[in-house]
């Protein structure tokens, strides 16, 4: 028997690429769907891991608890060291801080 799928039809053994955030780590062996639900099976996905720990972004995607800290007149956020080591980011570095709604922000490194 298939890979189940919620949707039921046939889903068919393919390489596909895998990417994490936004960087290619390559094709691995999955079970694809028509309907675009794609899974890998666990020994592919632990290649899938291993090549992104070898590039740096296994787990940096996670989100992870900090807290705002005061500078001056101003708050600041602490920023993790996996996150820190990711964008390459640098004490002094400018960057775009850009409100989405009342919970959300993003930073944009330049
Ligand atoms: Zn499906």
């Amino acid at each position: 028997m298939a890979e189940g799928d919620v949707c039921g039809k046939q889903m068919t053994k393919k390489k596909q690429e895998y990417a994490l955030l936004g960087q290619i780590l390559g094709k691995f062996g999955a079970m694809v769907c028509p309907c675009g639900q794609v899974v890998f099976d666990g020994t592919e996905f632990e290649k899938i891991e291993a090549v992104a720990k070898k590039k740096g972004v296994w787990g940096v995607g996670r989100a992870s608890r900090t807290s705002i800290g005061t500078s001056g007149n101003a708050l600041d956020v602490r920023l993790p060291k996996s996150v820190v080591d990711f964008l390459e980011l640098k004490k002094g570095q400018e960057v775009l801080i850009e409100p989405l709604d009342k919970k959300r922000f993003q930073v944009i490194v330049s």
